[in-house]
């Protein structure tokens, strides 16, 4: 059964709207833009994989686990983790097209596109043993040997794997089940209970990635973001307030919430918390009262008061 049921990056949209706020010109746009791609992809193949695992049976108990982040050695972060009574699985999932070749030495993947064009990218292979390593480590302290093994999961035929070398296991999507009807179940090392004990400590050990705020994760001045509220009918920047709602000088579009979007934006990407000053600034206001009654009017936690007051989302809101 499903533990940890998949979930999209909830970094992926502030991760979007940062990149709306660069300049086209932004030496870091192109860069940015690449990791947002890379990220959406390793997202839609990790979905594939867990819509598959979803209809999963086994005539034993599991759990399932989409996107771990647990803290052992170093953090680790696992892109789908199944958990049963005789072994423990750890898929690394590539969602990377092309013909796909795991080179040794150097460990590198390098793709060749049918244009002929070739790509290297970091192999998924020493992270993956590392992972299983620690994992091995952390179990062999309990004194539970229990086999624990790694799996590189391409789930699109769009990826074609050449011949390798490599000792890891490599599965297409389709593979992925009779694979683990093979692995052996002859010794049992959790009863049902125990198995339900370490499914719990996986969920409370995990810790949800906090890339915030953004700015300061990819290292971006703030001179570089810019300030505004967008327009959601032409997605240019700088509505105008007018009486109670918003007007886009572009597209003469309007908006009654627009400053939501925007401060939700400056929240994830510029600080955690925000000002009156600041606000009345990021959303291009002439008035600070009007900047303070947007933020009275926004769910958000108030910290401090009178003039040092600033305002942050509540908690567990990602
Ligand atoms: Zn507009």
């Amino acid at each position: 059964m499903i533990a940890k049921p998949y979930s999209t990056p909830h970094y992926l949209d502030a991760l979007f709207r940062l990149i709306q706020r660069l300049s086209l010109t932004n030496s870091k746009r192109q860069d940015l833009e690449n990791e947002y791609m890379r990220i959406k992809a390793g997202d839609l193949g990790e979905k594939v994989v867990m819509d598959s695992l979803e209809q999963l049976q086994l005539p034993y108990n599991f759990y399932i686990f989409h996107n771990l982040n647990l803290l052992i050695e170093s953090r680790i972060q696992i892109d789908v983790f199944l958990l049963t009574p005789y072994y423990m699985i750890i898929f690394e999932v590539k969602n990377i097209k092309g013909a796909i070749e795991l080179r040794q030495n150097p460990r590198q993947l390098v793709r060749t596109l049918q244009d002929g064009e070739v790509h290297a990218f970091n192999s998924p292979e020493p992270q993956l043993q590392e992972y299983v390593h620690q994992l091995i480590r952390f179990f062999d302290e309990y004194g539970i040997h229990i086999p624990i093994y790694g799996a590189i999961v391409f789930p699109f035929s769009s990826s074609f794997i050449k011949q390798t070398s490599t000792n890891s296991t490599i599965l297409l999507r389709n593979e992925i089940k009779p694979f683990l009807r093979k692995i052996p179940t002859n010794i049992e090392y959790f009863t049902t209970k125990e198995l339900a004990y370490w499914k719990n400590f996986f969920i409370r050990k995990h810790k949800e990635f906090d890339p915030y705020p953004l700015m300061k994760h990819y290292n971006i001045p703030r001179v570089n973001i810019m300030n505004g509220v967008f327009c959601r009918d032409c997605g240019k920047i700088g509505m105008q307030r007018i009486a109670y709602y918003w007007f886009c000088p572009h597209c003469h579009g309007k908006s009654s919430n627009g400053h939501e979007t925007a401060i939700y934006e400056y929240l994830k990407i510029i600080n955690s918390y925000i000002t009156n000053a600041e606000c009345r600034d990021f959303l291009r206001l002439k008035d600070i009262n009007k900047s303070y009654r947007i933020l009275k009017s926004m769910n958000l936690k108030k910290v401090g008061s009178y003039k040092n007051a600033k305002y942050t989302l509540p908690e567990n809101r990602h």
